[in-house]
């Protein structure tokens, strides 16, 4: 009977133990949905762990369901951190109510000021590069010059682009339209239109492989999609050109992340986003897919520093997102499906 009664307490003890053990392993933890998929966060997520004790749970899906589902949660969504790509969608997140302003001294120093949100409610992680893949038997490279450029009939049937559909060239309108008004924009993508050689092509991977192939001379990538392209095929007749260099600079996004309005880990949270800007995490966070770290004191993978260095647009992305709509609208008017 005692003996008994010695065991029951012996387990008691032990379950006690181990649940404390947990318990104790990981006494925060931050929630992130994110649209970045599994493995480009899991590897940062997982250092963030080791370093901190802090337990990271995620979801991944696509970013308006996952905008949708912040929205329907509302207070009581278990979210702490929304990471997702493209300017215009954390634009979209924070003009929902969707994320709070967060002031923090580590993210002002490691997150240039035109890659971050002005009201802090979002802060850029990486940044991707638009800018111009042409065929290397076909153009002589002292011909190309900025994005403008690819509108003057010199270029008439030499051009493919992806469709009008995708938020990146909708960004990179927008941007224009930031510089340049509405109506010398609409002068731009009307030339761009004339200058097609095929219709709008479905992806960035596609319009390069039309280039290869000489069925048009110049498109516009991210480039980390001709990082991946090249690394399949190295002897593709492809080459990157920065444009812009002597005015705006090269069109740049990023992808970055928030706090949600109703996190419950605040304090966790804001320690992970920091981290994610930190040295430590930037080359994992940019490296995995070919971008470059937002962080300027970062260096890039040795491929992606390899296409040589460049001047960025210096203006803030949050244009990207203020002005998606009039770049929509334009683009439709002029014929860019
Ligand atoms: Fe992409």
């Amino acid at each position: 009977m005692l003996k008994r009664k010695a065991s029951h307490v012996l387990a008691a003890l032990f379950f006690f133990n181990s649940f404390f053990a947990i318990n104790t392993a990981y006494a925060e933890q931050v929630v992130v949905y994110s649209a970045r998929i599994e493995q480009l966060i899991k590897p940062m997520f997982d250092a963030f762990t080791k370093d901190t004790g802090i337990r990271v749970r995620y979801t991944t899906d696509k970013e308006g369901a996952l905008l949708a589902r912040l929205k329907a949660e509302g207070k009581n969504t278990p979210a702490d951190m929304l990471i997702t790509a493209d300017a215009g969608n954390l634009w979209e997140a924070a003009r929902a109510g969707l994320l709070m302003s967060v002031n923090s001294e580590v993210l002002s120093k490691n997150i240039p000021a035109h890659l971050r949100d002005p009201e802090n409610a979002w802060f850029g992680l990486s940044v991707r590069a638009r800018t111009i893949v042409y065929n290397t038997r076909k153009v002589d490279p002292t011909d190309l010059s900025t994005y403008e450029d690819l509108a003057d009939a010199k270029w008439e049937k030499r051009l493919c682009l992806r469709t009008s559909k995708k938020v990146y060239n909708q960004s990179l309108v927008a941007m224009m339209i930031a510089e340049h008004g509405e109506a010398e924009s609409e002068k731009v993508v009307r030339g761009w239109i004339a200058n097609l050689a095929t219709d709008p092509l479905s992806d960035d991977t596609r319009a390069m492989e039309f280039v290869a192939a000489g069925r048009c001379d110049v498109t516009l990538v991210n480039t980390y999609y001709y990082g991946r392209l090249m690394k399949k095929d190295p002897n593709l007749p492809l080459a990157i050109f920065w444009p812009n260099q002597n005015n705006s600079g090269v069109h740049v996004n990023i992808s970055g992340a928030g706090i949600t309005r109703h996190s419950k880990n605040e304090k966790a949270a804001i320690k992970l986003l920091e981290y994610l800007s930190s040295k430590k995490a930037q080359n994992l966070f940019a490296d995995v897919n070919m971008e470059y770290p937002v962080n300027p004191e970062i260096e890039p993978d040795p491929v992606v520093a390899a296409w040589g260095s460049f001047k960025q647009n210096p203006m803030n992305i949050v244009k990207a997102g203020e002005l998606q709509t009039t770049a929509v609208k334009l683009m439709d008017r002029a014929g860019y499906r």
